[in-house]
């Protein structure tokens, strides 16, 4: 069926993961065979806030599950975004706070980078969400932070989707930091800022991308800064309730990614 409810075709598909395409990791029921589905049409790119896992992990799950991976730039790290923003500023003495796998992945994109600068090396904190950390590590941010060292985080999402309850994001830990030494970072990259979809903004124009994504201020934001078509699975974080709180709704509501009738937005 040919494109009914845009004024343009849709030429490429984002789509959010947790929440999105599964939950703790267990995809939710027709979301593969849905991607699978639009991806033989246009090309599906990923991107999520989840900076607990590097590209590379990603990349091996979304395999694993068989979702179709198109090209190197299919999945989006807010990562990726960071590093190229440390090259662009010169910086090389980043303090890195994150999960020991993508920790081995940041360090081995650039070996002239040193990631456990001394305090008084540090010219930089990069916050990436940790979900394993003890309290010594937690100090040596401290540390560097209160004495006004600049500090960036990957994200400022609250919290993270699990089956068995959200749990804290950065979005949480940058209100300890802001309670505990008054402190904000100076730059958050991810959803919802636009620059996150550059790879797919080099093959289309906005208004012929569509956005899948489950939570509001992430990602129904994003597609709204960036001005991309939305689609909202009511599988993960938004309920209809919160919907009826929004002034603006997104363009197409499913129950999940399966019940999404992509044929009719591309040509
Ligand atoms: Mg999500």
């Amino acid at each position: 069926m040919a494109n009914t409810r845009f004024k343009k075709p849709i030429k490429a598909v984002v789509f959010d993961l947790d929440g999105t395409l599964y939950l703790s990791g267990k995809p939710f029921p027709g979301a593969v065979k849905a991607v699978q589905h639009i991806a033989s049409k246009v090309p599906v790119f990923y991107l999520s806030n989840n900076t607990s896992k590097s590209p590379v992990f990603y990349k091996n799950r979304l395999k694993r599950m068989g979702l179709p991976l198109q090209s190197e730039d299919s999945i989006i790290s807010a990562l990726n975004l960071a590093l190229q923003r440390i090259h662009e500023q010169n910086i090389h003495n980043v303090f890195f706070f994150g999960n020991n796998e993508v920790t081995e992945w940041f360090a081995a994109q650039d070996p002239n980078l040193n990631i456990r600068p001394s305090i008084e090396e540090t010219e930089l904190v990069l916050i990436s969400y940790h979900n394993a950390f003890d309290y010594k590590e937690l100090c040596e941010v401290s540390w560097r932070i209160q004495r006004g060292i600049r500090f960036w985080v990957t994200h400022r999402d609250f919290v993270c989707p699990d089956e068995r309850g959200p749990v804290p994001d950065i979005g949480s830990f940058l209100a300890m930091f802001e309670t505990a030494y008054h402190v904000r970072p100076e730059v958050s990259f991810g959803k919802p800022d636009p620059a996150m979809l550059a790879p797919v903004m080099q093959i289309c124009e906005p208004e012929e991308i569509l956005f899948v994504g489950d939570r509001l201020y992430t990602d129904f934001e994003l597609a709204i800064r960036s001005g991309c078509k939305f689609a909202l699975p009511l599988c993960g974080e938004t309920n209809r309730d919160d919907l009826a709180r929004q002034a603006r709704q997104p363009d197409i509501i499913a129950e999940t990614v399966a019940d999404i009738d992509f044929d009719s937005l591309v040509e």
